[in-house]
């Protein structure tokens, strides 16, 4: 037999102000383990292949373990062996049995399709940073911003039911989304309902809608568990701050819309997913939007939620040097936390991180392992107003990038190139994904971001995953070790 080495795929997360422990990850067979020093360093002195470094992106370094030579007893380095930590595989067969692990999750994924329909392209608001500005601004679009009609509805359920004819028998209720533009402007009314109708009429579903809410009074009998029943909403500040950000056309502003329709979805029992968008010049309004949570009463709501997303800059009137990455975000909204309680109500980025990890320690579930980053790479198929299909929602509008579209008699046409370049994109298929040992926890990135920096969508996009992966992970171990009880497990609308 080969001799024992430790696994490529070992993590170490060092715990803050604790020397004595480490925590072991490791990368593919999703073991989470608390040792020793003695052991963790045990393993840094067995490794035979170090991460090569610098990958690209915001890589950060392991923790800082002596590389000793120590010795343990039979029964640990067993159960060390069974953990997956150490190893007789050469490195070349750890690396396929990843490649392996990775493939079948992604193929799981890929039989799992959910459904979006984008009704219009056009919106109300005219928020700077927005990555479809030029569908509202350039005139060459103009012919972008009808209404998705009733023949076009019909047709594309019946290419719903051509797609899900050519993949594995489907398990649990359709999942369907409402993304724009705008999805739930009041003229839209009457092809959102019909929408509504047809996916309830196909059986058990859970939809959820990205919306603006200026208008979502129009749709209050359509909010609840079983139409609408999830909507993410956006705010990026104080009523002053966010009137700056996302007004309308006119250049009015539009808060109080927003929190009046925030209380009425409340009202109606869907859950909320306040999201704010935040760079460095609004992130310090975060306290005083978190006292407007408390006076309206929002937070602690049953199916409330208010998280905090990077702005990147994505188009010409959005200033890079403004941005944060999502681990600085990180930072900061801690920060912030420490000097301001009411703070507590605004969830940091990572935080479906964290609670994952915790639910973890806490239920000693399953981890989530994923080989995509979102299902743009799996199974989402994002339909617009003419019947294109789509499969990222920053990349849609250009009849070039769709990857299929719904002819006249309901048949989906699917672009096969187009179709594999989108699908075919795991952390088994880029290269350093491949060779990054938390890759199954973070799927290899947005593929547009990572389009934007490095000129193809099969390449890594890192965004401090590293870092922000062993931060969470620490936390959400500490939180278990004194007893923090982990209360529900809340959602985010994301195409992940
Ligand atoms: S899996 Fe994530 S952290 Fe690892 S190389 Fe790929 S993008 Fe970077
Ligand atoms: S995460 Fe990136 S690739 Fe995925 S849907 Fe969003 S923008 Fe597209």
């Amino acid at each position: 037999m080969a001799e024992l080495h430790t696994s490529y795929y070992t993590i170490y997360v060092d715990l803050p102000q604790d020397s004595s422990r480490i925590l072991l990850v490791h990368g593919y067979t999703g073991a989470f383990d608390m040792v020793s020093t003695k052991v963790g360093t045990y393993l840094r002195g067995n490794e035979v292949h170090r991460a090569p470094k610098p990958l690209y992106g915001a890589w950060t370094p392991d923790p800082d373990l002596p590389l000793e030579s120590i010795s343990l007893g039979d029964n640990t380095i067993d159960a060390l062996r069974r953990r997956g930590y150490l190893t007789d595989l050469s490195f070349d067969d750890e690396v396929s049995q990843f490649r392996h692990i990775a493939d079948i999750r992604h193929q799981q994924a890929l039989d799992r399709s959910n459904f979006v329909f984008m009704p219009t392209y056009d919106c109300n608001l005219r928020c700077f940073y927005c990555f479809q500005d030029h569908l509202r601004t350039d005139p060459a679009n103009g012919h972008l911003l009808g209404l998705m009609t009733k023949p076009v509805i019909d047709r594309i359920f019946r290419g719903i039911e051509d797609i899900e004819s050519r993949n594995s028998p489907r398990t649990g209720p359709r999942n369907f989304g409402l993304f724009g533009g705008e999805p739930l402007l009041r003229a839209n009314r009457p092809a959102i309902e019909y929408i509504v109708g047809k996916a309830q009429a196909m059986g058990p579903m859970t939809m959820w809608a990205i919306s603006n809410a200026t208008e979502l009074e129009a749709y209050a009998d359509l909010l609840g568990p079983e139409a609408i029943s999830s909507v993410q909403i956006t705010l990026d500040g104080p009523l002053a701050e966010h009137d700056k950000r996302r007004i309308h056309t006119d250049g009015t502003g539009s808060f109080a819309a927003i929190a009046r329709n925030i209380d009425l979805a409340l009202d109606t029992g869907v859950s909320v997913q306040v999201r704010m968008n935040i760079d460095r010049v609004n992130i310090d309004q975060l306290p005083t939007l978190a006292r407007v949570m408390h006076e309206h009463g929002w937070a602690g709501r049953s199916g409330f939620v208010a998280y905090t997303y990077p702005i990147h800059a994505v188009n010409a009137a959005t200033e890079r040097s403004t941005t944060f990455s999502q681990w600085d975000l990180d930072v900061a909204i801690d920060r912030l936390r420490e000097e301001h309680p009411e703070m507590a109500v605004i969830d940091r980025p990572d935080e479906r991180l964290r609670r994952a990890a915790r639910q973890l320690f806490n239920e000693g579930g399953e981890p989530h392992l994923r080989a995509e980053y979102c299902s743009a790479h799996s199974g989402m198929y994002i339909f617009d107003a003419f019947g294109d299909i789509y499969a990222c929602w920053e990349r849609t509008g250009e009849q070039r990038l769709r990857i299929g579209r719904v002819d006249a008699s309901g048949k989906a046409r699917m672009n096969l190139p187009l179709v594999e370049d989108w699908r075919s994109r795991s952390v088994a298929t880029v290269n350093a994904c491949t060779h990054c040992r938390y890759a199954l926890h973070c799927g290899g990135g947005c593929a547009v971001l990572a389009e934007g920096k490095r000129g193809t969508l099969h390449a890594n996009y890192c965004d401090g995953f590293a870092n922000r992966f062993r931060a969470m992970v620490a936390e959400a171990f500490l939180d278990h070790e004194a007893g923090v009880v982990f209360d529900d497990v809340r959602q985010t609308i994301a195409a992940s």
